[in-house]
């Protein structure tokens, strides 16, 4: 039997594991799950575990509240100590956190071979830490699991075919986790009727270039504000911008709340007009849904969204992300496109972990 050691760590990569831990229990892998901690709230970790049946990490190393160096050194010398224990077969890990570089070196140092999900992606802008940890992690995997065509290209592009890899396109697992949640979702979720919804748009932000640049976060919250005097928008907000619009004395005039459960958030898509954010996954998730996305940044991983015009890159200045949303609203798209795999992406990865 294969033993695959999963290290996780922040919310997209437990949206992302829930989808290939059912895989691992079909195909009868071996699977522990390391926690490193780095999100810990209740409501942005453990709701996820239960909601999507991933199971128990074996580990937690319950690292989180210090600094990037801080947080991926301690990641890497916990990671480094359960790796000699458990002995595992690869060493798997998701998409561009602090979490995934500290799993994928400590792995790679001890010879163990890292899979990483999610390989590929880049926005070129090297001031991102995710972007960092990407390029990083990919540099030192073995098998390289990438969601599109675009993220295939820009590793060929970066001369991974003269490395010792395997590059494999199998999609991307998010859509397998929005196809298979969407019915359970909207037989568990009462999000619509409890905050009385009817037409609003659905709005994230905590990208850190957003958060943490006053000029940014300003922008932001301007335009929504304003957005929110015609349409109602509501926030489920990450506990770094709650903390940094606290410490700021921003008050916003849209309707704040607190981070929601994976089902909760496909009600909120499902319902929505549109969605303006600045996440990675959100601005799938928008697709999946069938919802046009303004993206408060200026690049996109997902160039595709762009290219076919279900996404708009509108920066950070208010009257930009004004002039996208009135943009964004009055499109109409077909959404009938499979750009992501349609929902076997989990699958495809586990038979090419099991090949491996
Ligand atoms: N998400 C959620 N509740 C929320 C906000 C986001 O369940 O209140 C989900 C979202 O639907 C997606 C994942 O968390 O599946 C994305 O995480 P996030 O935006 O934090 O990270 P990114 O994708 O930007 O790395």
């Amino acid at each position: 039997m294969k033993k695959i050691l999963t290290v996780v760590g922040a919310r997209p990569q437990f949206v992302k594991a829930a989808t290939l831990s059912r895989q691992f229990v079909k195909f009868n892998v071996d699977e522990k799950i390391v926690h490193t901690g780095q999100h810990y709230d209740a409501n942005m970790s453990d709701v996820f575990f239960e909601e999507m049946e991933i199971p128990k990490p074996v580990y937690n190393l319950d690292i989180h509240g210090v600094g990037h160096g801080a947080m991926t050194g301690r990641m890497l010398e916990g990671i480094e100590q359960i790796i000699v224990k458990e002995k595992p077969d690869g060493v798997l890990v998701y998409g561009d956190t602090n979490s995934t570089l500290a799993g994928a070196l400590a792995a790679s140092k001890l010879h163990i071979p890292v899979i990483h999900v999610e390989a590929g992606l880049r926005s070129f802008n090297m001031q991102m830490p995710e972007e960092i940890n990407r390029i990083l992690t990919d540099r030192i995997s073995s098998l390289l699991l990438c969601p599109t065509d675009t993220a295939v290209q820009n590793l060929r592009n970066e001369g991974f075919d003269n490395f010792d890899v395997k590059i494999v396109k199998n999609g991307d697992v998010m859509q397998d986790a929005a196809l298979f949640y969407a019915e359970k979702a909207s037989k568990k979720s009462q999000i619509i009727e409890n905050l009385k919804l009817s037409n609003f748009a659905l709005a994230t932000i905590h990208r850190q270039e957003n958060t943490d640049n006053p000029e940014n976060l300003n922008g932001i919250v301007d335009a929504l504000n304003a957005i929110n005097s015609e349409l109602q928008v509501v926030v489920p907000i990450h506990p770094r911008t709650r903390n940094i619009l606290k410490s700021q004395n921003i008050v916003p005039e849209f309707m704040l709340i607190e981070p929601v459960g994976y089902f909760d958030m496909i009600m909120l898509l499902k319902n929505c007009e549109l969605v303006l954010t600045d996440s990675g996954g959100v601005q799938k998730e928008a697709f999946f849904f069938g919802k046009q996305c303004v993206t408060m940044r200026e690049q996109t991983e997902w160039v595709e969204l762009v290219e076919n015009g279900f996404n708009i890159l509108s920066g950070t200045d208010a009257q930009r992300i004004i002039s996208a949303f009135n943009e964004s609203i009055s499109r109409v798209s077909d959404f009938n496109l499979n750009l992501y795999g349609g929902g076997n992406a989990a699958e495809k990865a586990v038979l090419e972990i099991l090949k491996f």
